[in-house]
């Protein structure tokens, strides 16, 4: 391809809402084999919701909902995000102790003052959040960041934990002062184009693979509906990266689709990185792509033009 060819595809491109850092980047995508999607924000949608609350401590729903928002409020996860909002919510339209002043009612979307002061913020990417509130530890994570508290997780709790997984949800667990205190569960929809683009990329001869921080139950729920056979579940940041370099282990090119932080690393690894555009500064910054509509569609449009582009030249 002509100077002029790659200038021309960058800006088609960059008019659907493609950007593309580069003509080499442009270039490799034409050979992508597989692409790796992250779970949590890229091939679900960024809104998330909680469906589910359970308290198991003489807390009331108010006061635990406010404890986890304000742990919560310092992160930009997508589970973060559902939870502050679902608290919001609860905050000033259901909890009966608060008085109902209708100017809080109408700007209750951006009111932050019913949240408490947290010392100490701390994300553990692909795990959880941790601060002090009160001066005691609050954790709210999963599974693997409780366990490496020391957290004791009874066996009723793993019981909800698992009814929770197997439709699905991912499950947030909080812990106060080392106590299991309650879980949230939290509906985590595929985007309606996930199992299409999963579709054309295979008729494209590209394979669909899903790596996710999250639990091995929830993810294969998820990948069935996204019709995705691959699926590493439980992957720290770094072992997203490793999941990359095994694929490319025989010289195939890989591409990674991710939103997160959690998947900067395996972003920079790639050949093709791919950022989803609502994703967080950290994942557009290390990727090659960034899809500012965060439609997976445009995972076929990055391909279609690199194909487009150097066709001819081959
Ligand atoms: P994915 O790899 O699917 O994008 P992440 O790596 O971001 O998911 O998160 C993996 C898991 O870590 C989540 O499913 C959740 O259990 C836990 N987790 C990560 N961040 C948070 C958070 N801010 N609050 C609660 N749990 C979190
Ligand atoms: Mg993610």
């Amino acid at each position: 391809a002509t100077p002029t060819a790659v200038m021309v595809a960058t800006g088609v491109g960059a008019n659907n809402g493609v950007l593309i850092k580069g003509g080499d980047a442009l270039e490799r995508a034409q050979k992508i084999r597989y692409v790796i999607f992250d779970k949590t924000g890229t091939l679900t949608q960024s809104k998330a919701a909680v469906t589910t609350v359970k308290i198991f401590t003489a807390m009331s729903r108010g006061e635990f909902l406010t404890l986890v928002a304000s742990a919560e409020a310092n992160s930009e996860h997508p589970l973060s995000k559902a939870i502050l909002e679902y608290a919001r919510h609860f905050h000033f339209f259901e909890d009966p102790s608060v008085t109902k002043d209708p100017q809080n009612v109408i700007n209750h979307a951006t009111m932050t003052g019913w949240l408490v002061d947290t010392v100490g913020f701390c994300a553990i990417p692909g795990r959880g959040v941790q601060c002090y509130i009160n001066e005691k530890q609050i954790l709210v994570g999963n599974r693997s960041l409780l366990v490496e508290k020391g957290v004791n997780i009874p066996s009723g709790v793993e019981d909800v934990m698992v009814d929770l997984e197997e439709n699905a949800k991912t499950v947030v667990l909080v812990a106060y002062d080392s106590e299991l205190i309650g879980v949230v569960g939290v509906a985590d929809p595929l985007k309606r184009e996930a199992a299409v683009v999963v579709e054309g990329l295979f008729k494209m001869g590209v394979r669909s693979i899903m790596v996710t921080g999250d639990n091995w139950r929830t993810a294969k729920a998820v990948a069935k509906e996204g019709g995705i056979q691959d699926v590493r579940a439980e992957v720290t940041p770094a072992g997203k990266a490793d999941v990359i370099r095994l694929f490319q282990k025989d010289g195939s090119t890989v591409a990674m689709v991710g939103d997160g932080i959690n998947d900067s690393p395996a972003l920079a690894v790639a050949d093709v990185g791919m950022a989803i555009g609502a994703g967080t500064d950290i994942a557009i910054e290390a990727a090659d792509y960034v899809l500012m509509k965060s439609n997976l569609e445009d995972v076929i449009t990055a391909i279609d033009l690199s194909r487009k582009t150097f066709a001819r030249i081959r």
